[in-house]
């Protein structure tokens, strides 16, 4: 599997940069993960848009799923133009239901609700769904192909409860909203990257991946923070590809 950042910040972009997106790639298949806000121009330096097998959207909110609207039309241009014959697959939570509705456009877009206890095949990839503590219904993904373990854990708050979705993943890709002393004193349902590098200690993670960045910090502060806690901690940048 190779797991490449085409955005990695929020609540918006930095110069240059774009809110969460990313592509994975395997077992011959290419799957956008999240749909923000400058990942479109991100992924075209790497593919034809209309080309994606499938997308998942961990959740609703306008930095996962921005881009996602104007995906529709390349989908939907490359359907008329005989570039791409079948509807792009979307996995995505169906509330806020006003929202969902709206991931449906004619016949070029099949949808698929997301929910804890379902489960997506693609390939030889299997995908789980794991509810997140976050404002609205969030889910991490497990994704496995034969024995090696991606945990993508989308927006979560520190009531998340991790130990249950794996042991021992391959590769954690966990936020880092805030540094530990910019924590608001009430769980907002994001975590500092103090608190992510706990989440992949209790994980038992081989690698951490920190993303969800605020564009104003100094990516050396986050990447400092979650080392003092678990050694292995990389901050995610726009292009950084990992092989797992
Ligand atoms: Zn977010």
């Amino acid at each position: 599997m190779r797991w490449t950042v085409l955005g990695c910040h929020s609540p918006f972009p930095g110069p240059g940069g774009a809110t969460p997106g990313y592509l994975l790639e395997a077992d011959g298949k290419r799957i956008l993960i999240d749909c923000g806000s400058g990942v479109l121009a991100q992924l075209a330096k790497k593919m034809p848009l209309y080309d994606l097998d499938a997308v998942f959207l961990s959740h609703l909110h306008h930095d996962h799923i921005s881009d996602f609207f104007v995906l529709q039309y390349a989908i939907m241009t490359a359907i008329k133009q005989k570039k791409r014959a079948v509807p792009l697959p979307v996995w995505a939570p169906a509330e806020p239901a006003h929202w969902y509705s709206k991931l449906s456009y004619d016949r070029y877009i099949e949808k698929h609700v997301m929910e804890e206890g379902t489960e997506a095949s693609l390939g030889n990839l299997k995908f789980s769904f794991y509810r997140t503590d976050h404002a609205i219904p969030c889910y991490a993904m497990k994704i496995k192909e034969d024995q090696r373990i991606l945990l993508y854990g989308a927006d979560s708050g520190p009531k998340t409860n991790w130990t249950r979705m794996a042991d021992s993943p391959d590769l954690f890709v966990c936020e880092a909203t805030y540094l530990h002393k910019d924590l608001p004193s009430q769980p907002t349902g994001h975590l500092s990257a103090r608190q992510a590098a706990e989440a992949a200690l209790d994980l038992r993670a081989k690698k951490l991946l920190l993303t969800h960045l605020y564009p104003d910090y100094d990516p050396k502060s986050i990447q400092q923070e979650a080392r003092s806690v678990f050694a292995s901690s990389i901050v995610a940048e726009t292009g950084l590809s990992i092989m797992i």
